[in-house]
């Protein structure tokens, strides 16, 4: 078959000649690698660990191998819809559309009003803020809370922030902006710096975790532990989200890579 436009030979050739820059949008993984904590009875994740099989020796002389267990919402990861209870029946990792994988990233930026207050969630407002100055958000993108919270990953107090209550003081996106990009938006999903896409203390909101809930139970999806946010424009560039094959898998930990048109 002939390549009828040359659309793809232009991508590559801006790839290849640094017009387009290609973010890494994902946390490294390893055994410190940051996982959600819950308290009992919930069974929590158990992280990253990786175990080496050989490494140009004995056990096998030319090559260097690895067994690894990681939980599927470890790290940067992916939270499909069947993940919660809303979207029981829905895609899991291994059914999502392949053309979900691909979509546009806006980056709306709360760093401001999560310094003065960790528990701060999205608001309606700010999303209409953002859109009087770079326009309607489209169908088919990505909304990436801008928080400034990926820079504590390797400081794990205050990645958590586990305050004297006992909770987690972490920010998040509210019921009724969820809600909003949802009814009003239809956008592919929500995607957040910090370890689980909905706000440390959202156990207390109705319904609790509001993003979990809405998000998912629209079949539509999460993102965690992102960390670059900062290298990307507010609007116009590409997020590729491509979670492991898992049957029926929940989540997966993933590369996220965005394109970035150089100016
Ligand atoms: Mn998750």
């Amino acid at each position: 078959m002939m390549v009828k436009t040359g659309i793809l030979e232009k991508l590559l050739g801006s790839i290849v000649e640094e017009k387009i820059e290609v973010v890494d949008m994902s946390q490294i993984l390893n055994e410190s690698t940051p996982v959600i904590q819950l308290p009992e009875p919930i069974t929590n994740t158990g992280g990253f660990k990786l175990k080496q099989l050989s490494k140009y020796n004995e056990t096998g002389p030319t090559f260097y191998w690895n067994d690894f267990v990681a939980g599927e919402h470890c790290g940067t990861h992916f939270d499909a819809p069947v993940h919660w209870i809303s979207g029981k029946g829905l895609d899991s990792v291994d059914t999502i559309p392949t053309k979900n994988m691909i979509g546009e990233a806006n980056v709306i930026d709360i760093r401001e009003k999560v310094q003065e207050n960790p528990d701060y969630c999205l608001t309606v407002e700010d999303i209409q803020s953002f859109e009087k100055q770079y326009g309607k958000l489209k169908k088919h993108s990505w909304v990436l809370v801008h928080t400034g919270w990926a820079k504590y990953v390797d400081d794990l107090e205050k990645f958590y922030n586990i305050g004297e209550d006992g909770l987690s003081h972490t920010p998040g996106v509210t019921k009724e902006a969820t809600l909003f990009l949802v009814e009003q938006r239809d956008i592919l999903g929500i995607g957040v710096e910090t370890v689980g896409t909905d706000a440390g203390i959202a156990d207390s909101f109705d319904p609790p975790l509001p993003v979990h809930y809405y998000m998912l139970g629209a079949n539509k999806y999460g993102l965690a532990q992102l960390t670059n946010i900062d290298k990307l424009p507010a609007k116009g560039s590409v997020l590729i989200v491509n979670p492991l094959k898992i049957e029926n898998g929940s989540g997966s930990p993933l590369r996220v890579i965005a394109l970035v048109e150089k100016e």
